[in-house]
């Protein structure tokens, strides 16, 4: 984690100090509180504030609340949550909406520059006029009002005299420009909406490009990272930094200074690279909201969910994330990728960190037949095998234990290397033992195995050497804690749940399987984990105690992810 980073994005900044360009640098992380964020968002995250730490400089975390219909204060905090999860702290939390009359006093410098009209089109006209990718667009009728006829109409559409949709605020670029973000875009609209943040003080609202270049040069930004989408935008993003011209105006300033933010206004430079996707997986705060709409998961932070308050429940620890981002990489180049690079790098994380425990998940009583019914010892397990220095704990064991229903077979299948009548493994830690006898119910279920103990293979003894088929884990009946254990899935069963064939949409394939509930058994020192705490259980995989719902006397126990990657894809 230590070696010098190379990507080109790293790169630029690199060059740009080195050249005197900057004398620090500044990114900002701007998303849009209209939903949870995701592990998209964690690449965005760990990019936008991981690279300003590294080269000292400052990231600030701007709210994109200019759009006043989709935003909620709940978003906003988990927000905040989310990124401070990760590791990451703003230097300053800003929203969008605080630059509204700026951006308004930068529309008006607009208009006066002649680079800014008022349109009357409908948005259906606006549509017809535009052209296509291989079409010019044709030039609006209202194209050549005068200054002073825009500023009029402009001030009208502020002071509320005019309904939604009836006009827009475009810049004046090229309506036969090959990209047609350049052909007269909408910098405003009417919506007579309340907003969040600035109450009915608006009743227009910038457009996203307008909004966020200015953002971006109000805060000093040197480097505005954001996704491939927003290439073809970058022309437009460079005419309204240009032609607004914040840096050499701060007179555009005056109401933030009044306000008391300072004048950080600058250049900023606009740089793309690709989205993070997986398979298995939607990335899209919209979709994400449908699935919690329709209750088909438990709420955004449902352990199967792919929002950062999901993976989190799920028992994914930050560094686990930043691990991914860092495996994953940063390029131009859009693709998906394998849902194990995720998994991977949180059992890279948690093969490292996490101490081992017992637990049983579907259990089947086992006795040892020669021990008396009142042993009791505690024997000593290391925490950990490889790390000592995460110390020891105590397990009980005693006469009747409970084992893994499937670490036993009446009939073994080929290659069988656990416990039938007749054979020999080694419990976990305790000695070898040999299956004498399986008892069963009415039903002909085993319900019970009889087993003897063989007294010479105790741990640290001579015998405890010899070779037997396998080792089984188990926890003592009399001591083992109750627990319910969640085994979460994949949220879908297709690779590609966006795909949309044949009108199937990812809300058809889902895959059943993605939760079960087990009632089992965990050791002693197992049941007393805080919330949040991971472990390895051994064979079974990485669990974590959920941060909600358990407690020491009601474990409850998530699994993060299964010890090997078990979906062949
Ligand atoms: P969604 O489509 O899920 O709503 P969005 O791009 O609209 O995502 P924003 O809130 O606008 O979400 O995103 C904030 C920042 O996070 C933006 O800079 C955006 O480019 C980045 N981002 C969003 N999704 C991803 C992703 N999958 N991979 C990398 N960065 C992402
Ligand atoms: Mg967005
Ligand atoms: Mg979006």
């Amino acid at each position: 984690e230590t070696s010098p980073r190379t990507d080109f994005i790293r790169q630029i900044v690199r060059e740009d100090l080195a050249c005197g360009r900057h004398t620090a640098i500044k990114t900002r992380f701007p998303p849009e509180p209209n939903g949870y964020l995701h592990i998209g968002h964690a690449k965005a995250i760990c990019l936008d504030f991981g690279i300003a730490q590294e080269f000292g400089g400052t990231c600030n975390l701007r709210l994109d609340d200019t759009n006043p219909a989709k935003e909620d204060p709940e978003y906003v905090r988990a927000i905040q949550e989310d990124v401070r999860w990760l590791g990451f702290e703003w230097a300053s939390l800003r929203h969008a909406s605080d630059y509204f009359e700026v951006f308004y006093l930068a529309a008006e410098k607009l208009i006066r520059q002649g680079d800014a009209y008022v349109c009357d089109l409908s948005p259906d006209e606006v549509r017809a006029y535009r052209g296509t990718l291989t079409e010019p667009g044709r030039n609006s009728p209202y194209r050549d009002r005068s200054v002073e006829e825009n500023l009029d109409l402009f001030h009208r559409m502020r002071a509320g005299e005019f309904p939604d949709g009836a006009r827009t605020l475009r810049a004046k670029i090229d309506m036969a420009s090959g990209n047609i973000n350049l052909r007269d875009p909408a910098l405003y609209r009417i919506k007579h909406v309340p907003h969040q943040n600035t109450g009915d003080a608006w009743c227009i609202y910038p457009m996203y490009d307008f909004a966020h270049s200015l953002s971006d040069a109000i805060e000093g930004i040197t480097h505005s990272l954001c996704t491939l989408e927003f290439e073809d935008h970058r022309p437009l993003y460079d005419w309204c930094v240009d032609k607004v011209d914040l840096a050499g105006h701060p007179e555009l300033l005056a109401p933030l200074l009044a306000k008391g933010f300072p004048n950080e206004a600058g250049k900023p430079r606009q740089i793309e690279f690709s989205r993070l996707n997986f398979n298995y997986t939607v990335l899209s705060k919209r979709k994400l909201l449908a699935l919690v709409e329709a209750g088909l998961v438990d709420g955004w932070d449902d352990p199967r969910m792919p929002t950062l308050q999901g993976i989190r429940r799920r028992g994914y620890t930050p560094a686990a994330l930043r691990l991914m981002v860092e495996r994953v990489g940063i390029s131009k180049q859009n693709s998906v990728i394998d849902l194990s690079v995720l998994e991977g790098a949180l059992r890279d994380d948690l093969d490292a960190h996490a101490p081992r425990r017992m637990a049983v998940l579907d259990p089947l009583r086992l006795v040892i037949v020669n021990l008396p019914d009142d042993h009791q010892e505690m024997l000593r397990f290391a925490n950990h095998p490889k790390d000592a220095a995460l110390g020891e704990r105590e397990v009980p064991f005693a006469r009747e234990l409970w084992i893994e229903r499937d670490d036993f077979a009446e009939v073994p299948p080929p290659g069988f290397k656990r416990l039938t009548v007749g054979g020999e493994v080694r419990l976990r830690g305790a000695g070898i033992i040999r299956c004498d006898e399986a008892i069963k119910d009415g039903d002909g279920r085993v319900i019970e195995l009889r087993c003897t103990l063989d007294p010479t293979s105790r741990p640290g003894m001579e015998g405890a050497n010899r070779k037997v088929k396998g080792t089984v884990h188990w926890v003592s009946a009399r001591h083992a804690v109750p627990a319910e254990i969640r085994l979460y899935d994949r949220l879908f069963s297709v690779p590609d749940p966006d795909a949309d064939e044949a009108g199937r949409s990812y809300r058809d394939v889902l895959n059943p399987e993605s939760r079960r509930i087990m009632h089992g058994y965990v050791e002693p020192a197992a049941a007393q984990a805080q919330p949040e705490q991971s472990f390895q259980f051994e064979r079974l995989g990485y669990f974590v105690a959920d941060r909600h719902d358990h407690r020491p006397e009601a474990p409850v126990f998530n699994r993060s992810v299964t010890l090997r990657d078990t979906w062949a894809s």
